[in-house]
């Protein structure tokens, strides 16, 4: 599948979960030094493979008659800043609520460590300004995920289908957190608790064959 294709296929299951609606978020696939994002005012579903304008990582227009994402600063400062290779922005519904009242989604559940433990909730800025970029790409440092303040999230991967993957997971963290603070105090993992995964993924169980 061609970048702008893939674009055009994650796009139409983000609308289809729910993740984004009407023309809110946008969605980018990185090959060398150029990136085919999603175009301005269309929405998700919507899209053909020619409406993706291609950039190069200095957000010069390249391929494609509509405009990029307004929120493409955001993508080219992070690409610039990590080894993303794919980068999913949307306004999911719980990882919206998460950023619109914290300050950070804390460990909650062990596959947090998927997107590099606790998420970070990059300061507010107006949407699509080199603020908001710069401030989405601190918040992202060491991470695959960081959440936008009264805005949305964000997640990296090394392909798009991986960064949608995070993006997903983003979202269940937000709403396991968010549920659990409306039944009670949700436990948060410690460090230790959180090596001991890692030490664990790493060194999985053997089961011998019965003889
Ligand atoms: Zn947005």
């Amino acid at each position: 599948m061609s970048l702008r294709e893939q674009l055009c296929e994650y796009g139409r299951r983000a609308v289809e979960l729910g993740l984004v609606i009407g023309t809110s978020g946008n969605l980018s696939v990185r090959e060398g030094e150029l990136v085919a994002v999603t175009p301005s005012g269309v929405a998700l579903d919507r899209l053909t493979p020619e409406m993706c304008p291609v950039v190069d990582v200095e957000g010069h227009l390249v391929e494609g008659e509509l405009q990029p994402s307004s929120e493409t600063p955001m993508h080219l400062a992070v690409y610039e800043s990590t080894d993303a290779r794919a980068i999913v922005h949307t306004h999911s519904v719980f990882g919206t609520v998460v950023a619109t009242t914290m300050t950070e989604l804390p460990p909650v559940h062990y596959n947090a460590l998927l997107l590099g433990g606790t998420v970070k909730v990059a300061a507010y800025a107006t949407y699509g300004t080199p603020e908001l970029a710069a401030n989405v790409r601190a918040a992202m440092e060491g991470k695959r995920a960081a959440l936008m303040a009264n805005h949305g999230g964000v997640t990296i991967g090394a392909t798009l289908e991986e960064a949608f993957e995070s993006t997903r997971l983003l979202e269940w963290l937000c709403e396991v957190y968010v549920r659990g603070l409306s039944v009670g105090k949700p436990t948060i993992l410690t460090d230790e608790q959180l090596n001991a995964v890692i030490e664990r993924a790493l060194n999985p169980p053997t089961f011998p064959p019965r003889l």
